[in-house]
């Protein structure tokens, strides 16, 4: 025989109602009768308590009353055949008569003690079992509607009261037995104590009164029917990629759920353990679901962790002081006293000195604890023994469970890992001697995201989501967008990555959006959005957001992006640029960023500052990490300039050239920009410091390559005149080269710590001899690349090099 619970969602509508009554009649037809456990119908339960608390404070619950009535007489209406109906209705209008009574009491005694509050409570329970049990009559003959409080007995704990076993036991065998034949329908939640008083076996019990029953009559089986896919990796609410368990053991399912996994709670699991029952985990809405097995000898998993869970809101009571230390029985007087007065104490963390014990409890009980401890520990803290202690609030507990902790070393690293990338400060830690759990207390505003990080970082095989927010909406960033759109798909499947773009920014507006924008509509949801562009504001946005695992992508050109990176680091987002401007201005900004971004433990990617996607930054990087030593850099880095000088040949003028280049797109609007050498030597200079260098903008020699009269040319027009006046000057270089049978190429240098750019005729043996179109080269000499230096090459301008540069640079994030 089985016990099949149904909670407040599976019969909260008339078209789940619907679906439950198919599952117990296939249930019947397949074998032996089921006994059925049903909760209040869904938002009942909170609904009673609040009116007993507005009628406590002299406060109107009539409108709460008549929405009640209508819920229940709306599904006997739409489930009842007509001339069924009145007996039930008669039924339930006696339940809200006697509940309006009792309101009424409340009301003019402005009290409301735990006792009366079970009472109004149990009505949830008695009018949906009631109810359902009527309809379910209609084709199941055998249903008879059972009140659990004739067979649940408890002691006096109202609120969560204690069950006395073995009167239980006997009194649902022998009513089982007296009812053979019979479905029985029975209420969850409600008991009663030795005087008949009812009692309530706390918040979501009907998952208990299930056990208890299950346990008094050794059933093959207890099914608990809920709303979700079993018991998940996470809470689906607060982690989008939590996914279904097949199966826990009850130690597991237990600590889940009692850091929070609500979908079972925690007592369920002792009864069944006992006896070895097993608890299935079903959901009534996808009843292909295979369900969440928890039982005695699970398989073996993999998984380091089954599950992550977290109690929304918690205090924290932290208490402090020479009283403490070496005091025998200090701690033992501090909990029983918690234990007497019903405060439940969910976590405890003691420092080795000694010096002080910090426990996290309900936020309803924090003041109550604190007055207690006050009286308790009144000499101690008259003697200063005892320093004040001082109530904490808006803090939730966030806990990893998993059998497999105790074999695998790490998992607390890898725990605090994730969370000390994402900025998340932790106030406390406590490990179940067990090893089955590790829980930690943080701030209530980090908790979404603190479970996603730590979802993602634990459940590795799943996807990562990388939150990306982007400065520029120019030729990179249009391409990149375009990009990451179209390899949305194999990144996910490949590269386990999931790259959300969830801000955008550029000169005049920004939009936002936490589940990311659409990548080939964005142009539009920036130009629809009512917020003007306003980067303080972009970088505020990005931190309330909170997201795990952010990056802010800087396509832009602009030195004012670069002024937030500091606080983006401080806000632990890590920053991928294309934007040189920041890592070539003065030494201590390059430095200021490396470091910030270390000490935040975030990422700084820049591959495209040099080269555009050519892997330059990170081969040096390579060679520097590994232990080489770079004795000499030479490189072309000017796409530019490599265009000109192989266009440079046969009748061209050197004037028409440049020209050319500039109709192509290859040249800033002034094409000196670039044959001044400043780009250049804005890589050079980026490289050498990632070389170890110290240097400034000014220690790099430029060999200009232009005439000075062209040099001053007011206007680009200006400039066009005065070039067309050298073209003598580049002709006579050109022949000069050309009659030793070398080339011209304007080669950047790094040697002994000196950086210089100089223009050089340069014949066959030379490796930058052959070299075409825009392309660039690198060459490094090191102490392991001596006899032949390592040669990087290939096109280091445009926007689909850089935007893919960019986006590798994204991918990577988070990844070491
Ligand atoms: P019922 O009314 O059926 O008893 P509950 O609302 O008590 O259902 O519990 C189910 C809910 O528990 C789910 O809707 C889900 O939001 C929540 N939940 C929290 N943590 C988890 C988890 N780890 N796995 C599944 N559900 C969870
Ligand atoms: N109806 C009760 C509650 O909401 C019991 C339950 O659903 O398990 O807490
Ligand atoms: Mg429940």
């Amino acid at each position: 025989m089985k016990i099949l619970k149904f909670g407040g969602t599976s019969v909260g509508s008339v078209s789940s109602i619907g679906t439950v009554l198919n599952i117990l009649k296939q249930e019947s037809q397949n074998g032996q009768l089921p006994v059925v456990v049903l909760s209040a119908m869904s938002g009942v339960t909170n609904l009673l308590a609040a009116m007993a608390e507005t009628a406590s404070t002299g406060g109107n619950f009539t409108a709460e009353l008549a929405e009640l009535e209508r819920r229940h007489f709306d599904v006997v209406k739409a489930l009842m055949d007509v001339q069924a109906q009145n007996p039930v209705f008669t039924k339930l209008k006696i339940y809200f008569n006697e509940l309006e009574d009792l309101l009424q009491g409340i009301l003019s005694l402005r009290e409301l003690t735990a006792q009366t509050r079970d009472l109004v409570l149990s009505y949830g329970e008695r009018c949906s079992t009631f109810m359902i049990s009527k309809i379910a009559a209609q084709q199941l003959p055998e249903a008879i509607f059972v009140n659990a409080a004739e067979l649940i007995k408890t002691d006096s704990s109202f609120g969560h009261a204690k069950v006395n076993m073995e009167l239980t036991d006997m009194l649902i065998r022998n009513f089982y037995y007296e009812n053979t034949g019979k479905i029985l329908f029975v209420t969850g939640f409600i008991s009663s104590n030795e005087d008949d008083r009812i009692t309530t076996l706390g918040r979501g019990g009907s998952d208990y009164t299930a056990a208890i029953l299950g346990s008094a009559l050794n059933c093959s089986e207890i099914q608990i029917w809920t709303d979700v896919n079993g018991m998940m990796t996470a809470d689906p609410r607060m982690v989008k990629k939590a996914f279904s368990l097949p199966e826990l053991s009850y130690t597991e399912a237990m600590e889940l759920s009692f850091f929070g996994a609500k979908v079972i709670y925690p007592p369920t699991m002792i009864p069944a353990f006992l006896k070895k029952i097993p608890i299935v985990i079903l959901n009534t809405f996808d009843t292909d679901f295979g369900g969440t097995y928890i039982k005695h000898d699970c398989n073996t998993s993999n998984l380091p962790i089954k599950g992550i869970s977290s109690i929304n809101e918690v205090s924290i009571i932290n208490l402090e002081g020479s009283g403490m230390v070496g005091k025998a029985g200090f701690s033992g007087r501090l909990f029983s006293m918690l234990a007497r007065e019903q405060i439940s104490v969910i976590l405890i963390t003691q420092s080795s000195s000694e010096h002080s014990i910090t426990f996290a409890i309900p936020p309803a009980d924090a003041v109550k604890a604190l007055y207690l401890i006050e009286q308790e520990f009144e000499l101690e803290l008259q003697a200063k023994k005892l320093e004040k202690p001082q109530i904490e609030q808006n803090l939730s507990v966030l806990a990893i469970v998993g059998e497999n902790m105790k074999q695998t070393p790490g998992i607390s690293g890898k725990l605090f890992h994730a969370l000390g990338r994402n900025g998340i400060n932790v106030r406390a830690i406590a490990q179940g001697s067990s090893e089955y759990n590790i829980s930690v207390i943080i701030s209530k505003s980090d908790l979404a995201k603190a479970l996603n990080a730590v979802h993602d970082s634990f459940f590795v095989s799943l996807n990562k989501t990388l939150h990306v927010f982007c400065a520029g909406t120019g030729n990179i960033s249009t391409t990149l967008f375009r990009q990451l759109s179209e390899h949305a798909g194999f990144l996910e499947q490949h590269n386990g990555v999931q790259v959300k773009v969830v801000g955008i920014i550029n000169t005049r507006k920004m939009v936002f959006d936490e589940d990311g924008l659409s990548l080939d509509n964005w142009k539009e949801s920036l130009e629809a959005s009512h917020q003007e562009a306003d980067l303080d504001k972009f970088v505020a946005k990005m931190k309330t957001m909170n997201l795990p695992n952010c990056v802010f992508a800087d396509n832009t050109a602009s030195p004012k992006p670069i002024e937030k990176y500091e606080a983006i680091f401080k806000s632990n987002i890590s920053i991928v640029t294309c934007n040189k401007i920041g890592n070539s201005a003065s030494y201590s900004q390059y430095k200021t960023f490396k470091d910030a971004a270390r000490k935040h433990g975030v990422d700084f990617y820049y591959e495209t500052n040099v080269g555009a996607g050519l892997p330059i930054v990170r081969t040096l990087k390579d060679l520097m990490m590994s232990g080489d030593r770079v004795i000499k850099i030479e490189a072309i880095l000017s796409g530019t300039i490599s265009f000109i000088f192989n266009n440079f040949k046969g009748d061209a003028t050197f004037h028409d050239t440049v020209k050319i280049a500039q109709e192509k797109g290859y040249t800033e609007p002034d094409p000196r920009d670039d044959l001044r050498g400043t780009d250049f030597m804005r890589k050079m200079l980026i490289l050498a410091r990632d070389a170890g260098y110290v240097l400034e903008p000014g220690d790099v020699n430029i060999e200009s390559m232009l005439p000075q009269a062209c040099l001053d040319a007011g206007t680009v027009e200006d400039f066009y005149k005065e070039l067309n006046n050298e073209n003598q000057f580049f002709a006579d270089m050109k022949a000069k080269a050309e009659a030793g049978g070398k080339v011209l190429r304007y080669i950047g240098k790094l040697e002994d710590g000196q950086v210089s750019i100089t223009l050089q005729m340069v014949d066959e043996n030379h490796p930058f001899f052959t070299l075409s179109g825009s392309d660039n080269i690198i060459s490094f000499t090191t102490e392991r690349y001596k006899e032949r230096p390592l040669v990087v090459k290939g096109p280091g301008a445009g926007a689909e090099v850089t935007a893919a540069g960019v986006f590798a640079d994204i991918v990577n994030v988070g990844a070491h």
